[in-house]
């Protein structure tokens, strides 16, 4: 199978694979649309990928989700993603940072890059000595990727479960990273109890030390946890057809990238009376966040930053308010809505 012809694919605009023999750097850099801006963003995600393809597959489908989130948040960018083949903790170095950085470069400023799973802030800032297409050299987006979940969160639990507080809802969240734990501490001050599970113990014990009352799980007990909401923060495709039997939660709302397994995992979670809230609308408030990002840390604009992210509750109460019209799923009408908007910006593209 050739790579348009992936799902994936998409009608993505352009995907470069980029090789540097000196640093070992293989990277794939998808831009799924720059219509009509010329420009497009998405962050960096660096694993240790069985071979290519599955990197591939994973850009394409990352980019593509992107340029839903992008559109459908009305930022003036289309959706990208850069994947890097190797395993952050052991390959990656300064030498390999830089010679990313320098494959952003030829991209002429088509593609801004910035921090996701695997890579930081500390390598943006490495990388930005190379090219000044790269965003988050300062800004965490990890608070502003929380907040809106916790928004999210807060306008889900509201129209599926008719609660109008957070109070006494028990959440289980998988993944205690730079969204999982800042989610935690938001959910613990509305009032939530906890369940967590993280594959990095010293992650479980930061937040546990911080809030005593929040219970740890084995990350194998995580997902089929006894709990109304289950908040996925840690890596995609963990819903499918053993763990959507498995689950005991109501409502499914976190910040993971393309948590759906496949496509159809939507219906069979509706099948199940769980409300699924896709993804690519409750995370976000990373993109919504960047935009305030002036690289000089500026706490007025971080601020300002955040409380713009509470758009994630509206736009997720949007997207369910047409669902229940439409008579689909919640994940189905969001992608309408964002293919509709894709298509408008790309109608809007001057003709070469
Ligand atoms: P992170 O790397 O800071 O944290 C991820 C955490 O998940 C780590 O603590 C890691 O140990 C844990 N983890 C990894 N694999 C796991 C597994 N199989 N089971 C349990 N725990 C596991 O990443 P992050 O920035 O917190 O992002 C979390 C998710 O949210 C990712 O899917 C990311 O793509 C998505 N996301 C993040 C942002 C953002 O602004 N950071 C924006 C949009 C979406």
């Amino acid at each position: 199978m050739s790579i348009y012809d992936l799902p994936e694919f998409d009608g993505h605009e352009h995907v470069s694979f980029f090789c540097d023999a000196a640093s070992g750097l293989r990277a794939i850099i998808a831009i799924h649309s720059t219509a009509p801006y010329g420009l497009s963003g998405g962050g960096c995600r660096m694993q240790p990928y069985a071979d290519a393809t599955e990197a591939a597959r994973d850009a394409l489908r990352l980019s593509r989700a992107m340029s839903y989130k992008l559109a459908l948040t009305d930022m003036p960018a289309g959706g990208a993603k850069t994947v890097v083949i190797g395993d952050p903790r052991r390959d990656k170095s300064e030498t390999l940072l830089r010679a990313l950085g320098a494959a952003v470069e030829r991209l002429n400023g088509r593609y801004i890059i910035a921090e996701d799973v695997g890579t930081t802030p500390e390598d943006m800032r490495i990388i930005g000595q190379v090219t000044r297409y790269v965003s988050g050299k300062q800004q965490d987006t990890g608070p502003t990727t929380a907040h809106g979940v916790f928004t999210g969160l807060r306008v889900a639990v509201a129209r599926h479960l008719g609660r109008s507080d957070l109070k006494g809802t028990r959440v289980a969240v998988q993944g205690l990273g730079a969204v999982g734990s800042r989610l935690c501490d938001e959910l613990i001050a509305a009032g939530a109890t906890l369940w967590v599970a993280d594959i990095d113990p010293s992650a479980v014990e930061r937040v546990c030390a911080r809030h005593p009352g929040v219970t740890p799980l084995p990350n194998e007990a995580i997902l089929a946890a006894d709990v109304d909401v289950l908040a996925p923060c840690a890596l995609g495709g963990i819903l499918d057809d053993r763990t959507i039997g498995a689950l005991r939660c109501k409502v499914v709302c976190g910040a993971a990238n393309n948590q759906l397994a496949e496509e159809r995992h939507a219906e069979a979670l509706a099948a199940r009376g769980i409300l699924y809230a896709p993804d690519f609308v409750v995370n976000a408030g990373g993109v919504i966040g960047a935009a305030f990002d002036s690289g000089d840390g500026d706490t007025t604009q971080a601020s300002a930053a955040l409380r713009e992210t509470e758009r994630v509750g509206d736009l997720l109460g949007t997207v369910m308010a047409r669902a229940e019209q439409d008579g689909v799923t919640p994940y189905a009408a969001a992608v309408a809505m964002a293919q509709d908007k894709v298509r408008q910006r790309r109608a809007q593209q001057p003709q070469p």
